[in-house]
């Protein structure tokens, strides 16, 4: 029994518990120890406070996880892990909850190993929901130089360029909330950024005013964007030498590794909360990968890249 086991019920803690018994659960071939609280009678078990409390398909959490940040569609990991469709879905957004407060953890644990962070990279990836005519943005901030993700939103756009007409005939207007959304990143970044960091951006009005207004005190240099490359999913570009390297890379990465952001796939969102759901989640693999590489001093060092772009 945990030290911090304690009542569900009535919130005993963990002298007021007894064991009465165990269960044997046939899902992933385990004895679970049931308990019993004596100030209010309550009979529980070790399972109850875990996440994975009343999962039916525990062994599968893991491979849905992975698989859903290495590209896969919904319905192959369906087929793949013998679960119902609806079961990988329901996963998705049950793992996303928990990788949501893990990924806010690991920034701040970074910050705490390597120092404040110095310079961060912004900029919006353009995907849809369901068809081209309904687009969604998604602005990202990484750390330059180590691709840690800090932020990312998803909001809804209205169509753009030649879709533009034939967007609102179909769909009537569209509305606009990416500024709002930029707008709730800042108010995040604010808490974990120190004052005086330096922002790249490519040429967006809307960054400039924010910066100004949530860090008069940060610097900011813009950089105009250049045509892509074949390579990198639209998002990296063909010149030689990218400012925007950082953050172009890992919304490169971001369309690889999350199957419905590629292009000319037929998986495309149809939900953009799910959208967000599963950005949080290929994070956190991105993340531990990011830690294993800096474990064997492998990539980027993460305080040198800062210091040279201070
Ligand atoms: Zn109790």
């Amino acid at each position: 029994m945990d030290v911090n086991t304690q009542c569900p019920r009535c919130a005993a803690k963990r002298n007021s518990i007894v064991r009465d018994g165990f269960f044997y659960r046939a899902d992933d071939a385990k004895f679970v120890q049931r308990l019993k609280c004596k100030a209010c009678g309550k009979k529980f078990s070790t399972a109850t406070s875990k996440p994975t409390y009343r999962q039916k398909r525990r062994r599968i959490n893991h491979t849905i996880h992975l698989t859903l940040s290495f590209g896969m569609s919904q319905r192959k990991i369906a087929r793949l892990t013998r679960v119902n469709v609806k079961t990988v879905a329901a996963r998705l957004v049950w793992q996303a909850q928990l990788s949501r407060k893990k990924n806010q953890h690991f920034v701040k644990q970074y910050i705490e190993r390597y120092g404040p962070i110095a310079t961060v990279q912004f900029d919006d990836l353009v995907t849809f929901e369901h068809t081209k005519y309904k687009p969604l943005s998604v602005p990202v901030a990484v750390v330059a130089g180590t691709r840690l993700p800090i932020a990312f939103g998803v909001a809804s756009i209205p169509a753009f360029g030649h879709l533009a007409k034939k967007a609102r005939e179909r769909y009537g207007k569209r509305p606009d909330n990416s500024r709002a959304m930029r707008q709730s990143l800042f108010e995040q970044l604010v808490t974990v950024l120190p004052p005086t960091v330096h922002f790249e951006t490519d040429g967006h009005k809307h960054y400039e005013e924010l910066i100004k207004r949530y860090f008069p005190a940060a610097t900011h240099t813009v950089y105009t964007s250049d045509r892509s490359a074949v390579v990198g999913q639209g998002e990296l570009k063909k010149n030689t030498f990218d400012p925007l390297f950082t953050i172009n890379h890992f919304l490169a990465t971001l369309r690889d590794d999350i199957n419905r952001l590629a292009r000319r796939t037929w998986c495309t969102t149809k939900d953009p909360m799910r959208l967000s759901d599963h950005i949080d989640l290929m994070i956190d693999v991105f993340c531990d990968y990011l830690e294993q590489r800096w474990k064997r001093g492998k990539g980027v060092c993460p305080h040198k890249s800062d210091v040279v772009h201070a």
